[in-house]
């Protein structure tokens, strides 16, 4: 803080003269914090003005599309059998960011190119100003000029970097969603994969959660509560002690055990609700007809919405998933898109962006010929 510095005891105003030379109070200390605050903003210009954070921003967003790509290919190769429509949603923001991308890059250029034209000038005008503000009588005046200078600049290159982002923003945000949720969805079937549940032939997951079955008694089991299309299972899977010292557990060990299951038919009824004391625990509660072992089983689950839950067992229950189901690839398909085009015909470029399913054309990146296959 410069004004504190002024004031500091070792220097003192009284003994200016001679102090500066021993260490003392420096005349231009009160400006110290100025100058290194224009220095450092003269420093950013150039990258300022080449817009550089958007540009990443935009390379980000063709990095994203091709990822999604992948994640989608991956969820169907883990089985995911449900959201027919990612495969498309996926090409579609692909060629939405073809439409967007030459407007942007064009965009860039342009602003960019103007703001790096005026960097010279305004960098020597900054640099002026810290050569020429040397007393305390002048520096106000010369630091004032050097910052009006540069702050023009920054300015503008900041709208332009505003102004450019907003050109695909929004596009952006729905993108990474999107990834959001296949990585969601990833992370459920690598989830699922640990599972030592018996699968039943074609059986396909919809949903599942960390949950705690709430029984009589205080020892309630842990686990994961699954949601497929023909089941609702929980397989208790929690480290239980085996051995304790003094009530501390010294060895443990995973159990994993199905100790409840319901086919679609046997579930009676599904009821969320919100409890705790700010309503921000979800419960579930099934009742069961059949040959469950239980007529009806509590859940305490972690880290998703009850309602949609219970929504989502109604779905299946009532066959409204079906609709939403993709259908399986023939051998035919199969073939068809893994003999996809891999250069382009045209100019030769590779062509590395991810084939999905349903996909029947690719459009080079680098000269925008399209190739059906
Ligand atoms: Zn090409």
């Amino acid at each position: 803080m410069p004004k504190d510095d002024i004031l500091k005891p070792s220097g003192g105003t009284l003994s200016a003269s001679g102090a500066a030379s021993v260490g003392g109070a420096d005349p231009m200390e009160p400006f110290k914090a100025r100058r290194a605050a224009l220095k450092t903003k003269i420093d950013e210009l150039p990258a300022l003005a080449r817009l550089s954070a958007v540009r990443d921003a935009a390379e980000n967003v063709e990095t994203s599309a091709n990822r999604v790509a992948d994640l989608a290919n991956k969820a169907r190769e883990s089985g995911y059998a449900w959201e027919k429509d990612l495969e498309p949603r996926c090409l579609d923001y692909r060629r939405r960011w073809q439409e967007l991308k030459p407007q942007t890059l064009a965009a860039l250029e342009q602003e960019s190119a103007a703001l790096t034209n005026r960097v010279t000038q305004v960098t020597y005008q900054g640099n002026y100003a810290l050569a020429h503000a040397t007393t305390p009588a002048n520096a106000d005046k010369e630091l004032g000029d050097g910052e009006k200078a540069v702050d023009a600049l920054t300015n503008q290159a900041q709208a332009a970097a505003k102004t450019i982002r907003g050109m695909f923003d929004k596009f952006q945000t729905d993108l990474d969603a999107l990834e959001a949720h296949l990585n969601a969805i990833q992370k459920m079937l690598e989830r699922a994969q640990q599972s030592k549940i018996a699968w039943l032939p074609g059986e396909a997951l919809v949903k599942l959660v960390p949950a705690k079955w709430d029984r009589s008694g205080n020892d309630d089991p842990r686990g994961i509560l699954y949601l497929t299309d023909l089941r609702l299972v929980f397989e208790r899977d929690e480290e239980i002690a085996t051995k304790k010292v003094l009530f501390i557990a010294t060895e443990k060990q995973r159990v994993q055990q199905v100790m409840l299951e319901a086919k679609m038919s046997e579930i009676e009824n599904a009821q969320a609700s919100k409890r705790g004391m700010f309503g921000n625990e979800d419960h579930l509660d099934f009742t069961f007809s059949g040959a469950v072992n239980t007529p009806s089983a509590h859940f305490h689950i972690d880290g998703q919405d009850a309602n949609e839950w219970q929504g989502m067992t109604q779905r299946v229950k009532s066959g409204g998933m079906e609709s939403t189901r993709v259908v399986a690839l023939s051998d035919a398909e199969k073939q068809r898109l893994k003999n996809a085009p891999t250069k382009c015909p045209s100019c030769g470029s590779p062509l590395t962006a991810p084939i999905l399913r349903g996909q029947t054309e690719i459009k080079c990146p680098a000269c925008g010929t399209v190739t059906r296959f």
